[in-house]
């Protein structure tokens, strides 16, 4: 079974290379370091308030990593995940999301009133992208201010991404309510169309199965032929 051979080894070949992608080693730390560097230096030229503050935070991360240098392997291995992670926690992290965080909320802000449905919807809709351009306002002003240490920068940041969601779930809701809306608008337009369709098979005239003569919804016979209306499917339904 050449198929199910091949399955195994690449479900193998996967497992392996799980394994050893997640197997901690002293080049994938130093190339983990070497991206992190540069992200916080990207930073530095995108956020110039941020500066002292990804300055003092790639300093001591680098303390960490210099004295990995001494250490033996393992140890070694493990200062540097340490250095990373310093390098990356808190507002370093959040502030690397934060243009693609801005990005969504002008596209989604943009789309919002185009996705509304009605006129009430698409005024709840027109203000909550209101909102939210004033809420990409104030993360622009905040960020170009940064801050002057890393205390700082935390609580900066993590203000204005808590800004930017609230503002972002805002116009989720409203979009929410008026797809909740729509679709009670849609169930009641089905329920109508059903109870008419309804009405209008009450008084539609039959036909006779066994001699196809038109009778009036108000026979209970055929006119024809005297055959009970329905009496052909009742038959074809019974039991044998
Ligand atoms: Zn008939």
């Amino acid at each position: 079974m050449p198929n199910v051979l091949r399955t195994v080894m690449t479900v193998l070949a996967s497992l392996l290379l799980l394994v050893s992608s997640c197997k901690k080693t002293v080049e994938g730390e130093s190339q983990r370091w070497e991206a992190g560097v540069t992200e916080v230096k990207g930073l530095m030229a995108q956020y110039p308030g941020f500066k002292p503050a990804l300055e003092a935070r790639l300093a001591r991360a680098q303390g960490i990593y210099d004295a990995a240098s001494s250490l033996g392997e393992e140890q070694k291995i493990a200062k540097m995940a340490e250095a990373n992670g310093e390098l990356r926690k808190d507002f370093v992290g959040e502030l690397t999301g934060l243009a693609d965080t801005m990005k969504a909320l002008r596209e989604k802000r943009v789309s919002a009133a185009a996705n509304a449905g009605d006129e009430s919807s698409r005024l709840g809709a027109k203000v909550a992208a209101e909102d939210a351009g004033k809420a990409l306002d104030r993360a622009e002003s905040t960020l170009a201010a940064g801050a002057k240490d890393e205390a700082g920068a935390a609580a900066v940041v993590s203000k204005v991404k808590a800004d930017l969601d609230a503002a972002s779930s805002a116009i989720d809701k409203v979009l929410s309510a008026d797809k909740d809306k729509k679709a009670a608008a849609d169930k009641k337009a089905g329920d109508e169309a059903k109870a008419k369709a309804d009405a209008e098979a009450k008084v539609a005239p039959w036909k006779c199965e066994y001699c196809g003569a038109e009778n009036p919804h108000t026979e209970t016979a055929c006119t024809a032929c005297g055959a009970p209306r329905g009496d052909a499917k009742k038959d074809a339904k019974a039991p044998k």
